[in-house]
């Protein structure tokens, strides 16, 4: 039985953005046969998992702006003007346990994991990954 833990650090570019790290996670898994942790150590971000299909991430983004909207004042806002991002990330969740199978994630056809920057651009996005297995 193996334990390891991984940090992948990535760079955003926009406010809200959805970034596709399926095959980042897949070249550093290096056992057979396990389950693995995806979790984003920032309170304005988020680990999802579903399809990567450009009109359902638009939906995607839509229905997140819908649901926190920019027009309310927020108590966190006198603190330090993100409180929506962080909104947006307890709705979501900061991370997924995977199962890994044949040296790479075991997901469904049409799944892929995806790191949500809710508070970008920023630079060195930390997600640790945990992986137990042999
Ligand atoms: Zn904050």
């Amino acid at each position: 039985m193996l334990f390891k833990q991984i940090d992948l650090t990535i760079d955003t570019s926009k406010k809200l953005e959805i970034i596709d790290i399926t095959s980042k996670i897949n070249d550093l898994i290096d056992i057979e046969e396990g389950i693995i942790s995806v979790f984003s150590k920032h309170s304005t971000s988020a680990i999802v998992v579903n399809e990567n299909e450009n009109g359902l991430l638009d939906d995607f983004e839509f229905i997140l702006k819908q649901l926190v909207s920019d027009k309310f004042t927020y108590n966190h806002d006198k603190i330090d003007n993100n409180a929506s991002s962080h909104l947006k990330s307890f709705l979501l969740g900061s991370s997924e346990c995977l199962p890994i199978k044949n040296y790479k994630l075991d997901l469904g056809t049409w799944q892929s994991i995806f790191f949500i920057e809710l508070d970008g651009p920023r630079n060195n996005r930390t997600i640790t990954l945990s992986l137990i297995g042999v």
